[in-house]
């Protein structure tokens, strides 16, 4: 069983020529929406009040003797991030057209979840319940995930591909932003 390779890069670059500027998500929104209806989840968004997209809550149920695991991340870019465009290089590697940026922070992780969802599906893979937790206006502080109703989440464990670095490594503390 595999990944599928050529399904994840077209997704990621999908999501990539989607605007979704901080605080302008809509399209994203309603992008991520389709895809986890399509995978058979159960997803909602929560919306917040003068926000033009709100978080997103989605889980695909899973057998109930397994725990439940979640994953999460952000649907926002940083600026410039209007009109974006991934540019496939013949070594593999994906970049923007170098005009702005390429939103690889946090498309990345959004198109690796929604390959494994699909990768679950279509293998018919035993699990329990995978939940995703994809918050609006990360960039800004968190000015998002401020709003998130947490208390829909049932999973003790949460993976957020939110990282630069070599994969497997992964950050257990972090100081936090502090502003003056
Ligand atoms: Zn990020």
């Amino acid at each position: 069983m595999q990944i599928n390779k050529e399904r994840l890069v077209q997704t990621f670059c999908e999501m990539v020529s989607i605007d979704s500027e901080s605080y302008h998500e809509k399209k994203m929104k309603d992008y991520l929406m389709n895809i986890f209806k399509e995978c058979h989840m159960e997803c909602i968004e929560m919306p917040i009040e003068g926000f033009e997209a709100g978080n997103i809550y989605a889980v695909l149920k899973g057998h109930t003797n397994k725990e439940p695991i979640m994953f999460s991340g952000h649907m926002d870019t940083v600026s410039p991030g209007k009109g974006k465009q991934a540019i496939i290089h013949e070594d593999g590697r994906i970049t923007s057209d170098e005009t702005t940026v390429l939103g690889a922070d946090d498309v990345s992780a959004l198109a690796s979840y929604i390959e494994a969802i699909r990768t679950i599906e279509d293998n018919d893979l035993p699990h329990g319940d995978i939940e995703l937790a994809i918050s609006v206006a990360e960039e800004p502080y968190d000015a998002g995930s401020a709003y998130y109703d947490f208390s829909r989440i049932k999973s003790r464990i949460d993976y957020t591909f939110d990282l630069a670095g070599q994969v497997g490594l992964a950050a257990l503390e972090a100081p936090s932003i502090i502003s003056f």
